[in-house]
């Protein structure tokens, strides 16, 4: 039989010598140092709920800021993490810069911790000094890259202690494609626990007490007006907005569990989806954003919970009248190309087309799951290529063919288009800050693109004004412009290894 490189067995690799040199080293060399130390089977999951495509490594930010960032979200958390010592500088700068305001755990770790299983220990250590439930709900440990690939156990660690919930997960850029399936990985587990004290026996109810109505769990982080919007969405179906997942309080859990459907707001999130599907929750997709797509939301929601016909209708007719006006009110015309890494491309491009505006191409570092299909068939009837797994080549290649008079992007497709005098608008910043469900959402991104799309004066200016500084390796203002040498990136990329798989892209 074949052996396969990803299929080693203990004795021909050591795990913690490979990890050690992880940061520097071939992903395909930290899965196989992972698989030898008892991970196999945990990627393989991975694998499962988070398919690669051409942008199988973050080309953006380290994936597992997506789980610190929902662990420090939450109300009575602590976050700890493991890892080395520069990824973990990185992550508590980036959660800071996001406005943590709260202290990061770490446990650091040497080589000799590491290879001893020393560092387990600590972990245990730590979690026990941590875990008081006077001070927290939960405590979540996170194994960044290194400590993956050597497989320190923290299945191992205690569940609860003294009440307090220890969520130990895995979160490795070899494993995970993007940040936006990290926060699924955490949301998950905290799900899985929170659905194992429900079979227990009685959990503590929501903090404002139930709804009287039946609700619909939303899933994914959305701008905070959206969930009011989708509630009243929902009251003529006489149902209400659950919380939304990854919630910022344990006991928001047991209410999301304990809800008539789940709304895939964000398609992403599978593992949480499991959670769902074993609780016996259905969940639907795409998500109540401009005419068609609240129309069909509505029915689908409708016909999850048992809602008649004809009050689905009237809350159809109701809904749509409102948003044809705010549409009506907030017209868009050009061409956009739109791209980012949140799960939301899809929706925006849906609402961008029904504003009166031309999109040709939505790249998105999603996959393609169930939950966006509707989404990704209604651009298809418009004309629109979707991109799931969207490389940052893709992403600039479709703004060559295309010639948009405006981006909406990631940090570095917005780099280029402005470079090159076309406007662009960041996705995270200026996009995800904006509701879009609903009459609010309909009329929400107008004023800031068509802002934007005005300034192509402006850029063009400050083109001509910047010409002469450089580009690439003489960017800048220099005494000696530096001198390019394109024959050591030639020579190094022949001698660099064919089969590394690439390295982490941190
Ligand atoms: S992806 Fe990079 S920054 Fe993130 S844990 Fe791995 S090596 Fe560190």
């Amino acid at each position: 039989m074949d052996q396969p490189i990803d299929a080693p067995t203990a004795d021909t690799v050591s795990p913690t010598a490979e990890a050690a040199a992880s940061c520097s080293g071939g992903k395909v060399k930290l899965r196989v140092a992972a698989a030898a130390a008892g991970q196999g089977e945990l990627l393989d999951r991975y694998a499962a709920d988070y398919p690669v495509g051409p942008h199988d490594q973050p080309q953006s930010m380290c994936p597992a800021f997506g789980s610190l960032r929902v662990g420090l979200r939450m109300r009575r958390t602590a976050t700890l993490l493991c890892g080395s010592a520069c990824c973990v500088y990185g992550l508590t700068f980036t959660s800071h810069f996001y406005g943590a305001r709260r202290s990061v755990g770490y446990v650091p770790f040497d080589s000799e911790s590491l290879v001893t299983g020393k560092l387990f220990e600590d972990l245990r250590d730590a979690v026990h000094a941590v875990a008081k439930p006077e001070d927290y709900d939960a405590v979540v440990v996170i194994n960044l890259c290194v400590p993956t690939a050597s497989g320190v156990p923290l299945r191992l660690l205690p569940r609860t202690i003294d009440g307090v919930r220890i969520i130990g997960i895995d979160v490795p850029g070899f494993g995970v494609p993007t940040h936006a399936e990290a926060k699924d990985i955490l949301a998950g587990a905290m799900l899985a626990h929170a659905r194992g004290e429900v079979e227990q026996g009685p959990v503590a109810a929501p903090r404002q007490g139930r709804a009287s109505n039946p609700t619909v769990t939303l899933l994914g982080e959305m701008f905070p007006v959206d969930p009011v919007t989708i509630g009243r969405l929902l009251e003529p179906l006489g149902l209400a907005a659950g919380p939304v997942v990854p919630t910022r309080e344990w006991r928001e859990l047991y209410a999301a569990l304990d809800c008539a459907a789940v709304a895939a707001i964000h398609p992403f999130y599978t593992a949480s989806i499991r959670e769902f599907d074993l609780a016996g929750r259905r969940t639907i997709g795409s998500a109540p954003v401009g005419r068609d797509g609240t129309a069909a939301w509505l029915d689908a929601i409708g016909s999850a919970c048992g809602v008649t016909g004809d009050r689905i209708a009237a809350a159809k007719d109701a809904a749509v009248s409102a948003i044809d006006a705010a549409l009506a009110g907030a017209p868009i015309r050009g061409r956009i190309n739109v791209s980012g890494y949140e799960g939301s491309e899809l929706l925006v491009a849906r609402l961008l087309i029904e504003s009166g505006a031309e999109v040709k191409y939505v790249g998105t570092a999603c996959p393609a799951t169930p939950w966006s299909e509707p989404d990704r068939q209604w651009l298809d009837a418009h004309g629109v290529r979707v991109q799931y797994r969207a490389s940052l080549e893709q992403d600039l290649a479709a703004m060559r063919e295309h010639g948009p008079d405006l981006v909406i992007g990631t940090t570095p497709v917005v780099q280029v288009a402005k470079e090159q005098g076309t406007p662009a608008l960041y996705f995270t910043n200026l996009i995800s800050a904006r509701p879009l469900m609903g009459a609010a959402g309909a009329g929400s991104l107008a004023q800031v693109v068509n802002t934007a799309m005005a300034n192509r004066t402006r850029m063009a200016t400050m083109r001509t004004f910047f010409a002469g500084v450089g580009q690439g390796h003489a960017a800048g203002v220099w005494e000696d412009v530096p001198r390019d040498r394109p024959e050591f990136r030639r020579a190094q990329a022949k001698a660099k290894p064919k089969d590394d798989g690439g390295a982490i892209g941190c």
